[in-house]
């Protein structure tokens, strides 16, 4: 007779400080008084979420000349300095949600311009979170890898801050390339922990889990990611945004499912998947201590 399935969450997954405090933030806001909620992008990359504060009166623009009087709430991600001036010039009330993580990072490049080094924001070119630290430094530099150094001439005094996402790993192997380039390399260390603890965390369950349901939007990079690395050590991996996707055949023969969920995932989202897949595999929710 086969044992009774055990669900397992990881140690870390879900939400994470940043994406709680913005979504706190604005659902507070959407309880007010304070007139029609407009954020600049949706708030999260999680669908299930946008489509909840849609239904509570907050809207979904791309700029802030779409909008005219009410309130814009900034992401967590964070605007660079001209927008968010747009922004306030359009609206009554600007709410930054911008991370506290992300705005250290915008600090630092303002701080390293200041003191005459050439700032090098090391991340992906295009993404919302660098394209807001770019506008913090009067002639930064994006470099997404390593060994796009090649051919660049780059100042005499370089200063690097970080995408908050960004591997250690990596920043390691852009500071190497960097030595004997420049006479002066300063590094700000701008990265979140929050990122690599979950992967981590989805790496270690899922080299003993039979199954992973992996939680988090389609279009979130993060959950992505995750998904991407579960497949690394489990063949049975199931990336999905409501608990509605799972079926009872995703878990037959499964002793151990584990799940893990993108930082974009609030925590009420992981209980339902979780009840969702105790139903349908007739297992049940391994106790926190022994995760
Ligand atoms: S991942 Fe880190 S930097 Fe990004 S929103 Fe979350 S806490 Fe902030």
């Amino acid at each position: 007779m086969q044992n009774t399935p055990q669900i397992v969450v990881a140690r870390e997954a879900g939400a994470c400080y940043g994406v709680n405090r913005a979504l706190d933030l604005v659902r507070e806001a959407a309880e007010g008084e304070g007139g029609p909620i407009h954020t600049l992008g949706p708030l999260i990359h999680n669908p299930t979420v946008v489509a909840e504060l849609e239904s509570k009166g907050v809207g979904v623009v791309e700029s802030p000349e779409e909008v005219s009087g009410g309130t814009i709430v900034l992401r967590t991600h964070g605007v660079p300095p001209a927008e968010e001036k747009s922004a306030r010039e359009a609206a009554d009330r600007v709410l930054d949600a911008t991370c506290p993580f992300v705005l250290r990072a915008h600090k630092a490049a303002e701080r390293l311009d200041a003191e005459g080094y050439q700032v090098i924001v090391f991340g992906e070119a295009g993404h919302p979170e660098v394209l807001g630290t770019l506008g913090h430094a009067r002639e930064p530099l994006v470099i997404e890898d390593p060994s796009q150094l090649e051919g660049v001439e780059v100042g005499r005094k370089v200063g690097v801050v970080v995408q908050t996402t960004q591997s250690r790993a990596r920043l390691r192997e852009l500071v190497c390339a960097l030595l004997g380039r420049a006479d002066e390399v300063r590094v700000i260390d701008t990265i979140c922990e929050a990122t690599s603890l979950r992967q981590a965390a989805a790496a270690e369950l899922a080299g003993r889990a039979d199954v992973m349901v992996v939680i988090g939007g389609r279009n979130s990079a993060n959950t992505c990611r995750l998904a991407q690395i579960c497949g690394e050590s489990c063949a049975r991996v199931h990336h999905i945004e409501v608990a509605g996707e799972l079926e009872a055949s995703n878990f037959e023969g499964a002793e151990t499912i584990g799940v893990t969920a993108g930082a974009s995932t609030p925590q009420a989202q992981i209980d339902e998947v979780c009840e969702r897949i105790c139903e349908l595999s007739g297992g049940e929710l391994a106790p926190e201590g022994e995760r």
